[in-house]
């Protein structure tokens, strides 16, 4: 890791653990919390989770694992560049689905909505209660342990109405702080990742086509500048070398506007970052390019007529999965139902966002089909 900047999360000015633990040896305590998380079993969940295309119809759409590995990549590239701490950049990025559904944001609308009577449902919120709570691996305490900055990062936003339930980690929201520079910049690496990653998906899938994309001012004018430079290649490459420009000309904006944002704004220290409004951020231009590609992925992709059949689906599953559990407790695991004496219908929320895509559709099939078992 280079050297830090004074603004950048240390070890000198974590907050640190709820629980207290000695330091690690050989490693910084955010590459402890990276760790963790890659040997708990929600990250290994995430390879059959779907991302935008339901899991299993094709094998190179990615999964909610590939989409955060990808998200980590750009994180720590530009974290080394701006002199941010790259271990926790790279954390926070591997952990921010981990709350995630399963059938993406079908499946949390669907299971926001079965919950609206016991709190909704927020897969924010989510992944920091898996590893908060609800992973069982160590023997001294609950969860995972992680330091209070990957927390922070972690928690991205959260409904006013929930606030109150987090203390310490809630406070920012009422407040108005900004969390680190870290945790923002996870946030615009995983737009990027999945802006660019979409319209790689959406092509291979033919749910978009190249023609539609030439009204997306910064595909097309990365696609012109390819053909210049290759008049003779084959589409495929051309595709790639159109989404690795892209994302060469978003991380650069992003480091360029993010120094000067963080000149201007004179922040000397962590404390300052937190004062300051968010500093890491595009240029004006890069914005608008980034919305409306952003509109063009919605209104071309997300609800591409194939995605929301699917969508639709998920929403079914997820609901009637939901129904059965809350009118007969007994359908659930075991572990589960005693849960449920002290926690209520969160028990339900729990053991369903944990489900992977095909583990949901396999319990519809058992629950609702009769010769399953
Ligand atoms: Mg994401």
């Amino acid at each position: 890791m280079t050297k830090l900047a004074v603004y950048a999360v240390s070890a000198d000015n974590s907050r640190g653990r709820v629980m207290h633990e000695a330091p690690p040896t050989g490693r910084s305590d955010f590459q402890r919390d990276r760790d963790r998380i890659i040997h708990s079993s929600a990250f290994r969940r995430l390879e059959y989770k779907t991302q935008v295309f339901v899991n299993h119809v094709g094998d190179l759409f990615r999964t909610r694992l590939t989409h955060s590995l990808e998200v980590a990549q750009i994180g720590r590239s530009i974290a080394r560049n701006l002199h941010l701490n790259e271990d926790l950049v790279e954390t926070i990025s591997l952990a921010h689905d981990l709350g995630h559904t399963p059938f993406g944001h079908a499946g949390q609308n669907a299971l926001n909505h079965c919950m609206r009577d016991y709190g909704g449902f927020e897969h924010n919120l989510q992944s920091l209660r898996v590893v908060d709570v609800l992973e069982e691996r160590y023997a001294a305490f609950n969860g995972l342990n992680l330091c209070y900055e990957t927390r922070e990062g972690i928690l991205k936003h959260i409904a006013k109405k929930n606030v109150e339930k987090l203390g310490e980690l809630g406070i920012r929201f009422v407040q108005n702080k900004s969390p680190s520079l870290e945790a923002q910049l996870a946030n615009f690496s995983d737009e990027i990742a999945y802006n660019n990653h979409d319209v790689d998906d959406g092509l291979r899938s033919g749910l978009i086509t190249l023609d539609q994309l030439q009204e997306v001012s910064i595909f097309s004018r990365h696609l012109l500048q390819v053909k210049r430079k290759y008049p003779a290649i084959a589409e495929r490459r051309m595709v790639y070398e159109t989404i690795r420009g892209m994302i060469n000309t978003l991380v650069t904006d992003l480091i360029q506007q993010s120094i000067i944002n963080v000149e201007n704004a004179h922040v000397d220290s962590l404390v300052a970052v937190h004062e300051s409004p968010p500093l890491i951020g595009f240029s004006e231009k890069i914005k608008k390019e980034q919305q409306q590609l952003k509109s063009f992925l919605y209104n071309n992709l997300y609800r591409h007529f194939r995605v929301v059949r699917m969508n639709n689906k998920a929403s079914h599953i997820i609901e009637r999965l939901f129904t059965a559990f809350s009118s007969e407790i007994r359908l659930l695991p075991t572990e589960y139902q005693k849960k449920f004496e002290h926690e209520g219908h969160q028990v339900i929320a729990d053991y369903i966002a944990g489900m992977t895509d095909r583990y949901a559709i396999k319990e519809y099939q058992r629950l609702f089909t009769i010769a399953e078992n």
